[in-house]
């Protein structure tokens, strides 16, 4: 069975942590496709001042070189906080018989027991949690999943053979990037050329985004 990757966050800005991220899932799962899905109202940050379709925009850009990544906007089409739990609901709604894989950075599972309705997220996905440089070493999971992991090296098999239910954790740390950082050296003036797409830096120029 295919595996589709869905890899949501808040990218205020998407940067190049993100990418590096999405290509090491590709690469450990063979997924066919990676689903770049902006939140529009993020549940446990401060509503981002720049809008969500502006940072749909920068998603797009950063990777329409990529085969395979894909922006999908399901979030910004809703009301409300975008929780998770919904969009699951719906992409497995539109994709009965695919393998569907939720991807997050440690540090977004380490705060899973404070989202919408977590303990339902493998009703309708597996998850894979990828480290992330600020993160403690190794990977405390939370008790629900203990039972649910497979090691990252039959994750490729294991997650194609069935729709959702598994967890696992693939140990490679992407670039120490991060949007706050991002957002805060552009408020300042500095440069953060080697941070993200160039693409994405230009369009923030151009549109006058992050501005202090
Ligand atoms: P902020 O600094 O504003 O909190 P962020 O850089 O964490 O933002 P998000 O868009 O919130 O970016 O991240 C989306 C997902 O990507 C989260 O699950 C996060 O853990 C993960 N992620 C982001 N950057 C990295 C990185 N450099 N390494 C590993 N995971 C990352």
């Amino acid at each position: 069975m295919e595996i589709i990757g869905l890899f949501g966050g808040t990218f205020n800005p998407i940067h190049n942590g993100h990418i590096a991220l999405a290509q090491s899932v590709v690469d450990a799962l063979h997924c066919s496709q990676i689903r770049f899905i902006p939140a529009a109202i993020p549940p446990h940050k401060a509503i981002p001042a720049v809008t969500a379709q502006h940072r749909a925009n920068m998603v797009q850009l950063a990777i329409a070189d990529h085969p395979g990544f894909i922006l999908d906007t399901c979030e910004l089409d809703r009301q409300g906080a975008s929780y998770t739990i919904e969009t699951l609901h719906l992409l497995r709604h539109r994709l009965p018989d695919l393998s569907l894989c939720l991807i997050m950075g440690q540090d977004s599972y380490q705060k899973l027991p404070s989202w919408h309705r977590w303990q339902e997220l493998l009703d309708y996905s597996h998850l894979l949690i990828v480290h992330r440089a600020a993160a403690e070493a190794t990977l405390q999971l939370h008790a629900p999943h203990a039972d649910k992991l497979v090691d990252i090296a039959q994750a490729a098999s294991q997650f194609a053979a069935q729709t959702h239910g598994l967890v696992s954790y693939l140990p490679l740390t992407p670039p120490d990037v991060s949007s706050t950082h991002i957002r805060a050296a552009l408020g300042q003036g500095d440069t953060v050329i080697e941070a993200m797409p160039e693409k994405v830096l230009y369009y923030i120029k151009e549109n006058h985004l992050y501005q202090s």
